[in-house]
């Protein structure tokens, strides 16, 4: 990355920001621009922009982003904005000439009873999880794009599908927010407020991995130095937890000695969903943050910059 332009597209967002921190260990200049002054979704100001700027390479990290509640309630901004926001970013990319893109999807692109595991070849082997096919579609079209820019045009812009992912700058918004972040801020109001009981969604059965944020940004900085393949990677911890422990993890972290209400009118999603890593980790990469320890820090960072929840 020694001397080059780096634009990281998303920067306020988990990953982005991340992204923006890991590269200030890096020898590069790098490009950001907020979202008021560009809108990724209109095609002719990103590729003004993009012209402009002349990135050298691009993480793609900007993206409409939620968790299963958020989708259910908002489909059309998931599918509309992460289509817009891809198509126009990855064709701006390739006018201007970018040598390197890196985009960024997630493990909701494979089908809803993938083999576990799930390897990149699951991909459009079967039908999708209803709850989150919006997003899911947008991102696997992302794939495409760049495969297609790739045999088309030469570009070498490659993809990273990361398992759910949580840490610093996470969206600790009850309603819109992922599991994790939700848990523990539930957890902490309700050991704060000397409650004894936390309300779970879904029957607890369901098992998810999760990757800390900052393991993913040197995923990603490893994936823009030494792959320049056709297929995307996954990019995952390589170990799985069911939501049930997840929240007796949470509690021990947090110091809440109460038990979990189990509301089994909210959707479970997919029963399981873990990656298979083997080809990033062949390559020579793997997660160094363990999820205690992750959490711990996330827990900290929460407290420190959300002193009102
Ligand atoms: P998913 O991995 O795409 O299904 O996304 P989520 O992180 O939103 O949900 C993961 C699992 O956690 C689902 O089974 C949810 O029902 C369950 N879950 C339990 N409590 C919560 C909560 O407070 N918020 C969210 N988003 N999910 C929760």
């Amino acid at each position: 990355m020694a001397g080059r332009k780096v634009w990281v597209a998303g920067h306020r967002g988990m990953v982005g920001s991340a992204i923006v921190r890991r590269l200030a260990a890096e020898d590069c200049e790098i490009l950001t621009v907020d979202r008021d002054a560009l809108d990724l979704r209109r095609q002719a100001e990103v590729e003004d922009w993009v012209r402009s700027r002349r990135p050298d390479a691009v993480f793609l990290a900007a993206a409409q982003v939620g968790g299963i509640h958020a989708n259910g309630t908002r489909p059309a901004d998931f599918i509309y904005d992460n289509l817009a926001i891809e198509a126009n970013v990855i064709h701006a990319a390739h006018l201007a000439g970018v040598a390197k893109l890196l985009f960024l999807g997630s493990s909701c692109i494979y089908p809803k009873l993938a083999p576990q595991p799930m390897g990149e070849d699951a991909l459009l082997t079967g039908p999708l999880e209803e709850t989150n096919q919006w997003y899911a579609v947008a991102k696997i079209a992302g794939i495409r794009l760049c495969q297609a820019y790739r045999l088309q045009h030469g570009r070498d812009f490659i993809s990273a599908m990361p398992t759910n992912l949580y840490g610093i700058n996470d969206n600790f918004d009850l309603m819109s927010s992922h599991v994790l972040p939700a848990l523990l801020r539930r957890i902490h109001a309700a050991r704060r407020d000397g409650r004894d009981r936390v309300e779970v969604w879904g029957t607890g059965a369901p098992r998810r991995e999760f990757l800390n944020v900052d393991d993913l940004a040197d995923a990603c900085l490893f994936m823009m130095k030494h792959y320049t393949g056709r297929d995307h990677l996954n990019v995952g911890f390589g170990k799985d937890i069911s939501i049930r422990g997840l929240a007796g993890m949470i509690a021990e972290i947090v110091g809440f000695e109460g038990g979990f209400v189990f509301d089994a009118s909210r959707p479970d999603g997919p029963p399981r969903k873990a990656l298979d890593i083997s080809r990033l980790s062949g390559l020579g990469w793997k997660a160094s943050i363990g999820l205690r320890d992750g959490i711990a820090a996330t827990y900290a960072w929460f407290l420190d910059n959300h002193p009102a929840a």
